[in-house]
């Protein structure tokens, strides 16, 4: 679909999967007006497929466009393009059983030639798909993870919250110390102390007191992740307390060697939930629940795939069925 300045939303079209022809002086190449999003479809038990929370993901896509100074697509029309994309391509969903989906990945860039910093006055969204196979295909295992204080994904006032390529771009340097670090994933500290955990690349925390689970607030740097919406939810229904919150690293080692935090995970699209282990920082290194995936992460994991490949009864009306 094409966005043009006077002109508004128009031209939308669903074509075979081919290259685009790229001017070099692509705005986009240059000054990054880019946004993106990353959704999947099931298969269902009964063969029928259908999308996880799509509104909320063409909510976050607003807000992303609007700081990013970029036109915004109305909702309707960013669902009906996933559905039509997902109807052309069923037969490419996976079967029901496993944890393998359709990843969508919806984007949307500035589609105009020129030198100048300004906002561009034509946009391209599109939308591809690509099978995703399980995450974890031999079980489930615990990432280890790097505090960083060399870097930060995000500034006050900045687009943390934003789903934006150069949030990833910024965060490609920091994944590699953390992988120089012995490290499978960084985890982001706020910018002005390094103290405040904010997030991990690509997906978002959570920490377990027990049967209480607390996420790091939505400061604005972070970004607000749907599958961790979707467990201040889902953790109430299976009886546990959730709540936003303010963790500090040293509170992250203290509660786990004195035995109130109990488990750490992280959540989104791409791996539904995956336990943490070990934890590495500049201030030392500690491991959760003995390294092993703790059992109310994996009740969680559970009880959200089995609402995403439709085997619980779906209560909040999350998934967008497409018959
Ligand atoms: N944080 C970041 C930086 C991410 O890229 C993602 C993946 N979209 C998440 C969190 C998790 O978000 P979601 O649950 O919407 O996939």
């Amino acid at each position: 679909i094409k966005w043009t300045e006077g002109r508004g939303w128009h031209d939308a079209e669903l074509t075979p999967y081919a290259q685009l022809s790229i001017d070099p002086a692509n705005m986009t190449l240059h000054y990054a007006q880019e946004i993106f999003e990353g959704l999947k479809a099931y298969r269902r038990p009964d063969g029928s497929v259908a999308t996880f929370r799509p509104d909320a993901n063409a909510r976050r896509f607003q807000l992303s466009a609007r700081r990013l100074a970029m036109p915004e697509l109305p909702v309707e029309t960013f669902i009906a393009a996933c559905d039509a994309l997902v109807q052309q391509d069923k037969a490419w969903v996976p079967e029901h059983g496993g944890e393998s989906s359709l990843y969508l990945r919806p984007f949307m860039f500035a589609n105009e030639v020129g030198l100048g910093v300004r906002p561009a006055n034509e946009y391209l969204f599109i939308v591809i798909a690509s099978p995703a196979g399980a995450y974890f295909p031999g079980g489930v295992k615990p990432v280890s993870v790097w505090l960083s204080e060399n870097y930060v994904r995000a500034v006050p006032g900045g687009m943390g919250f934003a789903k934006t390529g150069g949030n990833y771009a910024a965060s490609l340097l920091a994944q590699a110390e953390a992988a120089a670090e012995g490290c499978d994933q960084v985890v982001w500290l706020d910018a002005l102390e390094h103290r405040t955990v904010e997030e991990m690349g690509g997906m978002n925390l959570y920490f377990v007191y027990g049967d209480r689970i607390v996420t790091p607030e939505l400061t604005g740097s972070l970004l607000a992740g749907i599958t961790r919406d979707s467990l201040l939810t889902l953790a109430r229904d299976l009886g546990y307390g959730s709540e936003e919150g303010t963790i500090t690293t040293d509170q992250w080692k203290r509660d786990t060697e004195n035995g109130t935090l109990t488990e750490v995970f992280a959540c989104g699209t791409a791996a539904a939930i995956t336990p943490v282990g070990t934890v590495k920082s500049t201030g030392g290194e500690w491991t959760q629940s003995n390294g092993e995936p703790g059992k109310v992460t994996m009740e969680l994991r559970r009880a959200l795939l089995a609402i995403q490949t439709g085997t619980a009864e779906d209560r909040h009306g999350w998934m967008r069925e497409l018959g």
